[in-house]
């Protein structure tokens, strides 16, 4: 992937300080973190991969692992953590390297993060959506 940025850094032709590296996963700091204390974290496989479901169950655990392992640290420093990964351009997907979002919250951080009007189900819809899905299981 000559052109994929999260690639480049994981190959080392963009220099970063990582916050966490092993074998499989790199995790580094956003660089427009969500607020202004920072802390914002990006948790990336070293194989790119376009989006969740096109990576293997064995990165997919090893960026698990990363995760919790941050995690971990970034809530002895700040009381809240949102994570947060997005799958395409129409989710809020720009860098196409799978990619998770560890993001710090505490009170009066002034982070929106999009929130969903509540809809309701129409009759005989739920049981359609459901069974939709599950065919695809
Ligand atoms: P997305 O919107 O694709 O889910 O998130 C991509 C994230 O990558 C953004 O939050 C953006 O700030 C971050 N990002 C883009 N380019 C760079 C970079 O060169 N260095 C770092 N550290 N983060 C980047
Ligand atoms: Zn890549």
């Amino acid at each position: 992937m000559e052109e994929c940025i999260f690639c480049k850094m994981v190959n080392k032709e963009i220099l970063i300080v990582p916050i966490y590296e092993d074998e499989q996963t790199l995790a580094f700091l956003d660089i427009n973190p969500a607020s202004s204390k920072g802390g914002h974290t990006l948790v990336i496989s070293k194989t790119h991969y376009g989006n969740l479901i096109d990576m293997s169950e064995e990165d997919l655990e090893a960026v698990s692992r990363t995760i919790k392992k941050v995690s971990r640290a970034l809530l002895k420093i700040y009381p809240g953590l949102n994570i947060m990964q997005n799958n395409g351009k129409e989710a809020g997907q720009y860098v196409m390297h799978v990619h998770f979002h560890l993001i710090p919250r505490y009170e009066g951080d002034g982070i929106t993060i999009e929130k969903w009007v509540p809809q309701k189900y129409a009759e005989g819809q739920m049981e359609e959506v459901l069974e939709k899905i599950k065919s695809f299981l």
